[in-house]
């Protein structure tokens, strides 16, 4: 189960994955996210499975346990079981490439599609350190975000800018309503 709520000790254990088009900085969000570091040149090749990260909450320990694609989609299959038990997820696109935008139905799809309850989704427009090359609109990506129903932010794992921000939020918020639920 991805999320379990241990009644002895209070912890919880989310499943939350990263998705999108290869290249718009998955595996670097997760790296910057769980150990600080960046890769100026990474191949799609990088990516851990997972990562699992600590966090308290209300005294309460949280594990978030972040799933990276380590470049699957580069081949348009990424396995309904990468998605299998999934409470969380970050939508990421670069907004120096539009192409990586207009994906995201694509993926927001798939996604619902092979989730097995309702995700809390962040819509991530990454790489907006690139500010000469922006091809997506920081009001498009909002706008998009809340036409789906989805957080939005944009990062940069280069600069670090946003990168925490984007993965507390979802964790917790996905606290805030399985906690409701659980207790
Ligand atoms: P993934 O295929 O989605 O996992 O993407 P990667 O994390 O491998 O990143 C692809 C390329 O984009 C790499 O060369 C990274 O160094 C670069 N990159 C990732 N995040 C950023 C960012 O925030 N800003 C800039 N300028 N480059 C980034």
């Amino acid at each position: 189960m991805a999320f379990n709520a241990d009644e002895q000790t209070e912890n919880y254990l989310f499943k939350i994955v990263l998705v999108g088009d290869s290249a718009v900085g998955k595996s670097n969000l997760l790296a910057r996210f769980a150990r600080d570091e960046f890769y100026p040149n990474s191949k799609s090749t990088i990516g851990v499975e997972f990562q699992t990260q600590k966090m308290e909450i209300n005294g309460k320990e949280i594990k978030a346990q972040i799933w990276d694609t380590a470049g699957q989609e580069r081949f348009r299959a990424v396995t309904s079981a990468y998605y299998r038990g999934a409470v969380g997820a970050l939508l990421v696109y670069d907004i120096s490439r539009r192409q990586t935008f207009e994906s995201i139905g694509r993926w927001l799809n798939e996604l619902q599609t092979h989730s097995d309850m309702n995700v809390i989704t962040m819509l991530v427009g990454n790489k907006s350190d690139l500010k000469d090359a922006r091809e997506v609109s920081t009001a498009q990506g909002r706008a998009l975000a809340e036409e789906q129903g989805l957080f939005f932010i944009e990062t940069s794992a280069l600069d670090s800018s946003n990168v925490f921000a984007a993965f507390q939020t979802v964790i917790r918020e996905i606290y805030g309503v399985l906690s409701r639920k659980v207790m």
